[in-house]
């Protein structure tokens, strides 16, 4: 990658930022792609979000990815919000039009983008374990591809709430019913999607998972489970899912998707996503 003064900025802001996939994956894209730009990490504290985003218009910088903690305090510095991005109360994704910036949330699409491939969701059931952050880019991506049902569970009553809650208040109709996890037995017989949303089976706690494993013996024939985690790889829950016959798709996936997504909204082309998936793997030290 060779950098002149033509090149082109992309980048992410958060904070911290020392931990980020997206400069590896981005600037492999780019590079295979032979284009004049650069994608950078940004440590943008809290308080200097504003200053951070002006700085950004002055310097002519393409667009920028957003991350922990700035996904909602970027909203009201926007001047134009896609409905995904409203739907979800967050974004992650940042570009420069003729109006300002424009802000969307490449999550939703990149959770949907591996489940295209499977057939008609308008019979279909979906059940959802976690209520935070990513559990909305969920919701909203079901909605989007037409499931059938949705029903999310979750351990704390009160955040339940605040979640159906936010839905109420949001521009997309969801057809969703929230639970206690006592209800996931009967729920998980009549599952066709199991999608985790819980860090639960993270590294290093890669041992765990956030269902009993008898639990997945009650998946229907032909389920597929998604788990939104993406080191281990494969987590825990993938395993017994896929020892009991499901389909199963990593958070890798995901996370490969909304980033290409994002890309082809900077650079207006096709990007080479095998090429992302590929360095993302390598980075992770998942492919040996
Ligand atoms: P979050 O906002 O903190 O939400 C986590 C949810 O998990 C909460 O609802 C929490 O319950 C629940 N939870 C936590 N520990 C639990 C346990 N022991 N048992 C049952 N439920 C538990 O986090 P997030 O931003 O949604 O992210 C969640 C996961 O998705 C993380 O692993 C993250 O890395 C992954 N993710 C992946 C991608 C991707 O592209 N692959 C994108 C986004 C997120 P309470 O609400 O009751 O606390």
């Amino acid at each position: 990658m060779t950098i002149s003064g033509k090149t082109k900025l992309l980048g992410v802001i958060g904070h911290p930022i020392e931990h980020t996939l997206s400069p590896a994956m981005h600037n492999a894209a780019i590079e295979q792609m032979g284009l004049d730009y650069v994608y950078l990490p940004f440590p943008i504290p809290p308080d200097r979000l504003g200053a951070a985003v002006e700085g950004f218009a002055a310097f002519g910088l393409v667009g920028f990815s957003v991350t922990i903690p700035h996904k909602q305090a970027i909203l009201p510095l926007l001047s134009e919000v896609t409905p995904e991005a409203q739907a979800v109360g967050a974004v992650n994704t940042v570009w420069r039009t003729e109006n300002g910036w424009k802000g969307t949330n490449t999550d939703v699409a990149g959770f949907i983008a591996p489940l295209q491939n499977y057939s008609d969701w308008s019979d279909r059931m979906a059940v959802v374990l976690g209520n935070g952050g990513a559990a909305r880019a969920v919701v909203a991506g079901l909605t989007q591809l037409g499931c059938a049902e949705i029903h999310l569970v979750g351990r704390t009553p009160k955040k339940l709430e605040t979640f159906v809650r936010h839905w109420k208040n949001s521009p997309m109709r969801v057809n969703l019913k929230v639970h206690t996890w006592d209800t996931l037995p009967n729920l998980i017989s009549r599952a066709n999607l199991l999608v985790n949303t819980t860090p639960v089976g993270m590294s290093p706690h890669v041992d765990r998972s956030p269902i009993e494993p008898e639990l997945f013996d009650k998946l229907p024939p032909n389920s597929i489970a998604y788990d939104l985690i993406y080191t281990p790889n494969p987590t825990q829950f993938l395993k017994l899912a896929w020892e009991r016959g499901a389909t199963a798709i990593d958070g890798l996936e995901m996370l490969v998707r909304q980033g290409a997504i994002a890309l082809e909204i900077w650079v207006g082309q096709t990007v080479p996503v095998d090429v992302m998936r590929q360095r993302l793997k390598q980075h992770l030290g998942l492919d040996r």
